[in-house]
């Protein structure tokens, strides 16, 4: 066994590069750190944004993994071809299930198949929006495989053969998936043990408590004859934590009556 493995199916080479790339190859991953496998014909956008500041240094430091799978490699063909007309005609292009079906089935070696433990997504802007509370189920996982489409999305066979959960940023629509996989990778990473170190608390942040943020100041005191409110320089827990609770009720009720009306629903539950 002196022969170097030659390239694997759907995995990046190593690049020697310093390039974004080099820190998904690099880091050693701690023995049971969560990993994300990403299906993208856009694998070059790994680790993106992810690969800065908190989530950046705990993927340095092995606390999760990043393991983009290059979807072009699966493609048919001496042109690697990976879409294809919609059936019933009609603009645009839609992702095969035979190039997708490969993909998957290389993403879920080595993975467990319940879904508790591995969640299977596919974004799309027709999938279940996106929240917080997902990224709690999420963080809590082995890891997960998040699949990005492109052009007019993905075979429908793809979805229901697999099982997999559509999810979507917004009511809004991407050219491709892969900000919608890093916007969930980074809500869903930073909620994993370590990753925050001390900088920030997950517990008291919008929406930990179905409530939005309270307003937040800091120096200097007086800024453009603003003042920082003063019950937050009285030194009194008590006064500050009730300023804090009130402001984050008003902020609710005035910018999100959906989430206002969702946690009277669940209070009397
Ligand atoms: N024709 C589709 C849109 C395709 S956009 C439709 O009308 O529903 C191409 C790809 O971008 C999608 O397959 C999906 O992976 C991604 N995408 C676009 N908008 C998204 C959103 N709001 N949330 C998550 N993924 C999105």
């Amino acid at each position: 066994m002196t022969e170097p493995p030659a390239k694997s199916h759907g995995r990046l080479s190593i690049s020697a590069s310093r390039s974004p790339r080099s820190l998904m190859d690099g880091p050693p991953r701690l023995k049971g750190a969560f990993t994300a496998k990403v299906l993208t014909l856009f694998p070059e956008a790994f680790p993106g944004v992810l690969g800065a500041s908190l989530t950046g240094k705990a993927l340095a430091e092995g606390l999760w993994a990043l393991q983009p799978i290059d979807l072009r490699t699966f493609g048919l063909g001496p042109h690697r071809k990976v879409d294809d007309t919609p059936a019933g005609g009609g603009a645009g292009l839609v992702m095969r299930p035979d190039v997708l079906g490969p993909a998957l089935e290389e993403a879920a070696v080595g993975t467990p198949a319940d879904p508790a433990r591995w969640p299977r997504l596919c974004l799309s802007p027709r999938g279940v929006p996106f929240t917080q509370d997902m990224a709690r189920t999420f963080a809590r996982a082995e890891g997960m495989t998040l699949l990005c489409g492109r052009f007019e999305g993905i075979d429908q066979r793809v979805i229901d053969h697999y099982g997999l959960m559509e999810v979507s940023l917004g009511d809004f629509v991407l050219t491709g998936g892969e900000i919608a996989a890093q916007a969930i990778l980074d809500a869903t990473v930073r909620l994993i043990p370590g990753v925050l170190g001390n900088f920030a608390s997950t517990e008291e942040e919008s929406f930990s408590d179905g409530l939005l943020e309270h307003p937040q100041y800091t120096q200097p005191r007086e800024w453009q004859g603003r003042e920082i409110p003063e019950v937050l320089l009285s030194g009194h827990h008590g006064r500050v934590a009730a300023w804090r609770r009130a402001e984050a009720e008003r902020l609710t009720r005035e910018r999100r009556p959906d989430l206002w009306r969702r946690r009277d629903d669940d209070s009397r539950d």
